[in-house]
C-alpha cells in the first residue's frame, strides 16, 4: 500500500509526561504506516523548553502562524514543585497561554460522542462546542476591600487629561468592590474566530451575554458580534446555510438543556470557565474532550483537553503498564491532519482522519476500551487494555 502524501508540514509542538508516551505511539501506530508525514518537530517538553529559555515555544507559534495547522501535545504549566522535579532556571509561563496570545486565539472544546457513553443531558445526540473568550472581565480586575463608610468611583483618565467619573456606590459600611475590563480588539477577533469556526465545522453559532443588566459593558460584546456578522461574515453564514443567534445568558443556559446539540456556543470569559467544566463533566471525561485553538485570521492549533497525566506517568515510569486514554491526543492529530488536507486540496488525507476518528469510535463502541470508560460507557462485553494495545486494535480496523 502506497502512503498519503502531505504537500505543505504540519507544525508539531511534542510535551512532556505520558502524553509525549502516547504521542510517539499514536503516531508510530496508527498514522506513519498509512501517511507519509511532514511535520516541523518542535520540542516543548519541560527540559527543552527550559535549555532554550522557553524560545522553541514562542519559534513554534511563530511557525505555526506561517505554516496555519499546528498539533500539539499536553505540556507542563510549571509551579513551585516542579521547579525542583527538573531543576529548572525559571518558572516558565504555560506554554497554551504564551501560544494563545501570540495567535490571539480562542479555544473551542467539544466531546467526542461515543454510543455507550451516554451524556447525563439525555437529549444531546450531538456535541456542543464552547468557546471561551481568554481575556479580561473578572481574570483581569482589580479589586478593593472597603473597611468602612466610603464613596466609591470609577475614574477614566485620557492622555489629554480629560477625565471620565461614574459613582458606583456610597458605603455606609465595610464592603467590596471590583473593576473590570475588557477591549474592543480582543472582542473582535474573539467574534471573528467563533463565526470563522463556526464556518468551518458548518453549525449554527449562539453568542449570550448580559445586556438587560450590563447596558454598557456586556453591550458592547452584544454589539462587536452583531457588526462583525454583518460586515463580514452574513453572506458567507447564508451560503453555509447556518444561522447566528444572540440571547441572554439564562435563556441560552435553557435552551442549550433542552436541545439536541450540534452547536457552537461562544461564552463570554466566566461564562466559558464555568459551561466547559458542565460539559466536560455532563459528556464523562476531560480524556474524551478535544480541544482547537483558532485565530481571528484562520490558524489552527489542535491539542487535547487534558493535562500530562502525570499519575499515570510515574505508574509508567516504574515498569507499570498504564491504560491512560489516547482519544483526545489522536483527535488533535485527526483534526490537524484533515485541516492540512483540507487546506491543501488533499481529499484523501481529509479522508484518512475521518476513517482514523471512525476506526477509534468503533473500537470503543466495541468493547475495546481504555480504563478510564470502564465505569462510563455501557456496552456488554468490556475488553480494558493498555494504551498500546488500544492503539493497535484501532490500527487493525484502519
Ligand atoms: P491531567 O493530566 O488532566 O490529569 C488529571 C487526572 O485526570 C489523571 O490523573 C487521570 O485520573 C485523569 N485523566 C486525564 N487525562 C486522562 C487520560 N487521557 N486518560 C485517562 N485518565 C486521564 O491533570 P493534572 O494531573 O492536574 O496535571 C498534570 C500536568 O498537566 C500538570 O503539570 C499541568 O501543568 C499540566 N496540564 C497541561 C495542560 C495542557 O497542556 N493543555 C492542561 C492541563 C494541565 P486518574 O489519576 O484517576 O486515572
Ligand atoms: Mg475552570
Amino acid at each position: 500500500m502506497s502512503k498519503i502524501q502531505m504537500k505543505t508540514p504540519l507544525v508539531e509542538m511534542d510535551g512532556d509526561e505520558m502524553t509525549r508516551v502516547i504521542w510517539q505511539q499514536i503516531k508510530d501506530i496508527v498514522i506513519l504506516p498509512f501517511v507519509d508525514l511532514k511535520s516541523e518537530y518542535y520540542d516543548l517538553g519541560l527540559v527543552n523548553r527550559d535549555a532554550t529559555d522557553d524560545q522553541v515555544t514562542i519559534d513554534s507559534a511563530n511557525r505555526t502562524k506561517e505554516l496555519g495547522v499546528a498539533v500539539k501535545c499536553a505540556t507542563i504549566t510549571p509551579n513551585a514543585q516542579r521547579m525542583t522535579e527538573y531543576n529548572l532556571k525559571n518558572m516558565w509561563k504555560s506554554p497554551n497561554g504564551t501560544i494563545r496570545a501570540m495567535l490571539d486565539g480562542t479555544v473551542f472544546r467539544s466531546p467526542i460522542i461515543v454510543n455507550g457513553i451516554n451524556p447525563f443531558v439525555s437529549c444531546w445526540k450531538k456535541p456542543i462546542t464552547i468557546a471561551r473568550h481568554a481575556y479580561g472581565d473578572v481574570y483581569k480586575n482589580s479589586e478593593l476591600r472597603v473597611d468602612g463608610p466610603a464613596k466609591a468611583e470609577i475614574v477614566v483618565t485620557y492622555p489629554d487629561g480629560r477625565v471620565d467619573r461614574k459613582d458606583i456606590f456610597d458605603f455606609k459600611a465595610p464592603g467590596v468592590i471590583q473593576g473590570m475590563h475588557n477591549t474592543d480588539k480582543s472582542i473582535e477577533s474573539f467574534a471573528r474566530s467563533c463565526f470563522t469556526y463556526a464556518l468551518d465545522i458548518k453549525q449554527d453559532l449562539w453568542f449570550a451575554t448580559k445586556d438587560t443588566i450590563s447596558k454598557t459593558y456586556d453591550h458592547r460584546f452584544k454589539d462587536i458580534f452583531a457588526d462583525v456578522f454583518e460586515n463580514e461574515f452574513k453572506t458567507k453564514f447564508e451560503e453555509a446555510g447556518i444561522e447566528y443567534f444572540y440571547t441572554l445568558i439564562d435563556d441560552a443556559v435553557a435552551r442549550i438543556m433542552r436541545s439536541e446539540g450540534g452547536i457552537l456556543w461562544a461564552c463570554k470569559n466566566y461564562d466559558g470557565d464555568v459551561m466547559s467544566d458542565m460539559l466536560a463533566s455532563a459528556c464523562g471525561s476531560l480524556a474524551m474532550m478535544t480541544s482547537v485553538l483558532v485565530s481571528p485570521d484562520g490558524v489552527y492549533e489542535y491539542e487535547a483537553a487534558h493535562g500530562t497525566v502525570t499519575r499515570h506517568y510515574y505508574k509508567y515510569l516504574k515498569g507499570e503498564a498504564t491504560s491512560t486514554n489516547p482519544m483526545a491526543t489522536l483527535f488533535a492529530w485527526t483534526g490537524a491532519l484533515r485541516k492540512r488536507g483540507q487546506m491543501d486540496e488533499l481529499p484523501e488525507l481529509v479522508d484518512f482522519a475521518d476513517r482514523l476518528e471512525k476506526a477509534s469510535i468503533d473500537t470503543i463502541e466495541e468493547g475495546t476500551i481504555t480504563g478510564d470508560l470502564k465505569n462510563l460507557i455501557d456496552v456488554p462485553t468490556k475488553n480494558v487494555v493498555n494504551t498500546e494495545d488500544f492503539l493497535k486494535a484501532i490500527a487493525a480496523k484502519l
